[in-house]
């Protein structure tokens, strides 16, 4: 299930958010007791939280509406769990998670979720955040100031495409109470137009498209020229954006610097200083980058697709720059958004109707598309010499290369030249299948056949330019483990 959250200002009177705000206090000493307790005694289990806590809370907040004790105890087990997670994964540096703020979850029973939904404009929620004893608990009718978004998932619950959840969160920023609504939207069920393979880049990603035939039954008489994969890169330069950012912000310290000199002539951290953080803010740098990764994932599933990507461990980033040592190019490394751009389109891919698809990273860009020999690196970081002697753009090969994959051939082949690795058949039963059609799979094979006989005759669409600058800013383009072996 997709999900996706809509935050709407409330109109808080002065008695009410007096009110949120001690509910708020009592709600996150809840949340911080349990969860170091949860931390301390590595006990997660919400139903055991829930038997050693509810009755203390419910006697020291009796105001508290019992349905958010329950929440707030829920809400810490999460939170603990996540933590211990991260931990055993060596994520986790702090003894215990830092919580600082919080939302208040209000459950089906304490807003008036049954009305809400019969509603065909909804403006305004009723919430129960006390209890008045004897069962009877104190409500509060709030308005909403809702905005287009919220208009637009609204309207999608009305069509019966999404569904709204029972739980509301409550939150407060910078001094306004928002109600946070999630949507659970269905996926739609699309037919399939095109398979699309890209491979992230620092400064580019690399895109290989294939548009499929309406019907796989036309692909007996389908025109062999369009057959092609189209080979294309989209501009991000996320690694010239965090250069430049950083010349900024090593421009910013300097200036500030004479500010915060101790009087033993050295100076203080001016990184960690409010003036710093100010002017870094100004910046905008955040928003920027998540501006590009919505442009890549919007390309990327423009229409319903067929999405083949590598297989990104976990820190992707880390494996990169294990070789690479310190300084500036491992800065900008750390600043390219992998995992943020998969994730993204992956979002997205699922609201359109598309499908992702992952295929080992093994040997991408090592391997000829066409010929399936070794690559030898050339002088130029960007292109690859097939030993047959044409050229290849690394980042062509890479793409190109995630689509043999997904074929036959290429798990045949699995790894191309001289087999020095077992194929481990098990992993590709039935995986196959699950995701991509097989008769899509017979078709990427047939396309990926004669594309690769057009190119016999000209590899040099392959490659983007020949390598005369030499050794052009060695790594640049493209931050990974170098080509020879
Ligand atoms: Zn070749």
């Amino acid at each position: 299930m997709l999900c996706r959250s809509v935050a709407v200002e409330l109109e808080v009177t002065k008695e009410l958010n007096k009110l949120l705000h001690s509910i708020e206090i009592a709600y996150l000493n809840i949340v911080r007791e349990v969860v170091e307790y949860a931390v301390k005694h590595n006990a997660t289990g919400a139903s055991q939280l829930h038997r050693l806590f509810y009755s203390k809370y419910r006697q020291e907040y009796p105001d508290l509406n019992s349905g958010l004790v329950v929440q707030a105890i829920r809400q810490a087990s999460e939170i603990a769990k996540s933590f211990m997670e991260e931990r055993r994964k060596g994520l986790a540096y702090k003894p215990y998670p830092e919580v600082r703020s919080v939302s208040l979850r209000f459950v089906k029973t304490t807003w008036n979720y049954e009305q809400f939904i019969k509603s065909i404009a909804p403006v305004r929620i009723a919430i129960s955040p006390i209890s008045t004893g004897r069962g009877v608990s104190g409500r509060f009718e709030v308005w909403l100031r809702p905005h287009k978004r919220f208009w637009q998932y609204w309207w999608r619950v009305l069509r019966g495409e999404a569904e709204l959840a029972s739980t509301l969160m409550i939150k407060r920023r910078a001094n306004k109470w928002y109600a946070v609504f999630v949507f659970n939207i269905k996926p739609r069920e699309e037919e399939q137009k095109s398979i699309i393979a890209f491979d992230i880049n620092e400064n580019t990603v690399a895109v290989s498209r294939v548009d499929l035939p309406s019907t796989v039954s036309k692909v007996v008489n389908w025109n062999r020229q369009y057959m092609i994969p189209e080979l294309y890169t989209i501009k991000t330069d996320f690694g010239r954006l965090a250069r430049r950012y950083g010349k900024i912000r090593n421009a910013i310290i300097e200036r500030l610097k004479p500010g915060f000199a101790l009087p033993n002539g050295n100076y203080v951290n001016v990184t960690s200083t409010r003036e710093f953080r100010k002017r870094v803010k100004r910046l905008r740098e955040r928003v920027r980058k998540v501006g590009r990764v919505r442009q890549v994932a919007n390309e990327l599933t423009r229409t319903p697709a067929i999405i083949v990507t590598e297989e990104l461990g976990n820190n992707p980033q880390e494996s990169m720059i294990s070789d690479v040592g310190k300084g500036e190019l491992r800065h900008r490394i750390k600043q390219i958004p992998f995992k943020n751009i998969e994730e993204v389109v992956e979002d997205k891919a699922l609201e359109r109707g598309s499908k992702l698809f992952h295929v080992s990273s093994y040997r991408n860009s090592r391997v000829c598309p066409i010929h399936f020999t070794r690559l030898e690196g050339t002088n130029d970081w960007h292109t690859l010499q097939c030993s047959l002697g044409h050229y290849v753009d690394r980042d062509y090969a890479s793409v190109a290369n995630m689509m043999w994959k997904v074929t036959p051939e290429g798990w045949v082949k699995g790894v191309w030249w001289n087999l020095r690795r077992e194929i481990n058949w098990r992993e590709y039963e039935g995986k196959s299948n699950t995701i991509i059609p097989y008769e899509i799979v017979i078709l990427l094979q047939h396309i990926m056949e004669n594309a690769k006989a057009s190119l016999e005759q000209s590899p040099a669409v392959l490659a983007r330019g020949k390598p005369m600058n030499p050794a052009r800013g060695a790594n640049e383009g493209r931050a990974r483990e170098k080509a020879s072996l």
